[in-house]
Formats: structure tokens, sequence, C-alpha cells
């Protein structure tokens, strides 16, 4: 007991010496599932709108996960093989809202997906979403925010409570300016390299920038940056990768709004 305490004590340490990147290598991507499962699980549990059902809408899952399927098939993402990567839609027209759990567990709100004017700016939210997951800004946040002896605790397996608070607070997570950045900039990354138009990434900025005091778009714009400049970052990210232009797919797009109706 004394000796878990001292390599306890020793890791604290090691870790503090080291910065984000390093930091993270020492903690396994173990833990990012068991929080994303837990918060998962939580989060259902919770919710007062329903998750779409897979059954009944074979259709718009079929859709929204082949969209899904072409940015983890770009060859950009580092845990494509490692978390679940398991999307569901939540049944709630009037919150325009996204978001991905550590470990892969994906939720959109049927309100986003009707708000959005084809499969390219969708799949740019998603895409900014799984890069958060992939990089693992919940950990950066974790540690940031409630202190790495917290997390070691987890990683210890000494604080199942711990690790049940934690989760509880993992829907509606702030990241930090850095990681946003770092999102914005993944998501025309991944798109670039599927068929998508890669410059459709910062379509949902730009429709959130052109009617910013609409109420609904509070709740995404609760856990995300002003949309102020950050579709010109994304645009300098485009131009610099070549500027390739890309498909929308505007007319699938309305295949898939009515299949919601
Ligand atoms: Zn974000």
């Amino acid at each position: 007991m004394a000796r878990k305490f001292l390599l306890f004590i020793f890791l604290i340490f090691v870790f503090s010496s080291c910065g984000d990147e390093g930091l993270k290598k020492f903690i396994s991507t173990d833990i990012d599932k068991m929080l994303g499962e837990q918060a998962s699980t939580q989060y259902e549990n919770g919710l007062s709108n329903k998750i779409l059902s897979e059954t009944k809408h074979q259709d718009v899952y079929r859709i929204i996960n082949s969209i899904k399927n072409k940015i983890l098939n770009s060859g950009k993402i580092k845990n494509k093989d490692n978390f679940v990567w398991e999307l569901k839609i939540i049944d709630d027209d009037s919150t325009l809202n996204a978001f991905c759990l550590p470990g892969g567990y994906i939720f959109v709100y049927t309100g986003l997906i009707k708000y959005l004017d084809n499969e390219a700016q969708l799949a740019g939210v998603l895409g900014h979403e799984i890069a958060h997951a992939d990089n693992r800004h919940a950990i950066d946040n974790i540690t940031s925010q409630l202190g790495l002896s917290v997390l070691l605790s987890i990683v210890f397996g000494s604080d199942n409570n711990q690790l049940i608070s934690i989760a509880q607070n993992l829907v509606g997570l702030k990241f930090s300016r850095n990681n946003e950045e770092e999102a914005d900039k993944l998501s025309i990354n991944y798109l670039y390299n599927t068929d998508f138009d890669a410059r459709e990434a910062n379509g949902f900025f730009k429709k959130l920038e052109s009617e910013k005091n609409a109420e609904e778009l509070l709740e995404f714009l609760s856990t995300h940056p002003s949309p102020e400049k950050r579709y010109d970052k994304m645009l300098d990210e485009w131009k610099s990768l070549g500027g390739k232009a890309g498909k929308k797919y505007e007319e699938e797009y309305i295949l898939l709004k009515n299949y919601l109706k």
C-alpha cells in the first residue's frame, strides 16, 4: 500500500514536469473509453428527449453513419480502431448541437441536422467533434481543472465515485481555446482527405454568424467559442492544403432531411 502511494506521488511529480502531450502519453486511452462509456450511459438515462430508434430510422442512420465513416477513413484519425465511434441521434428539433464524448461516443441533435444545408457541413461539425475525442481534449481539461491527482486516482482504479462524478461533467464540457482551434483545423484536414468540399466545414459557423442572436444557438455557443473569425482561420487552413474543391451533397441532404420529417 505504501509502495503504491509512493509510486502515485512519483507519477504526479513526473507528469507535472511534462507538457500536455507528454502527460497524455502516460495515460492509457482505456481511461477515455471508461469515462466515455460511463458518461454516455448517464447522459442517455437522464435524457428527457428520446434517442432516435435505429430500427425505425434506418435511412437516417445509414446516411449519417456513411458521413461519419468517410471522416474515420480519412487516414487522419489516430484512434480509428481503438475508440467505439458510435453515433446516436437525439430527437430534439429545438437544440442545435452535437458533441463527442471521450472514447468516441457521438451525439447529434435533430435540430442541428435540420439547420444545416448539405452533407459537407454536417461532416465539418462531426469532424470537429471527432477531433476533440481523438486528441483526448477531455483529458487535458480534467488535468487542468481538477488536477492530476484526481485523474491518477481513476488511473489506479482507487475511486469509482470519482469516475462517476467526472463523467457527469463531460457533457457540455468547455474546451480551451487552443483545443478548439486544433479541432477546427483538424476538421478541415479530415474533410480534405475525403470527397467532401472541406470549405464547407466552416459553413456552420458562417450560418451562426449571420444569425447569432437566435436563441436556439445558445446551446452550441455555451460550449464553443464565438464563430467570429473562426471560419476565416479554417479557410486559411484549406488554402494552405492546396485549396482543392469537393462535393457538398446538397440533394442527398434534402433527402436526409425528408427522412426526418
Ligand atoms: Zn469544440
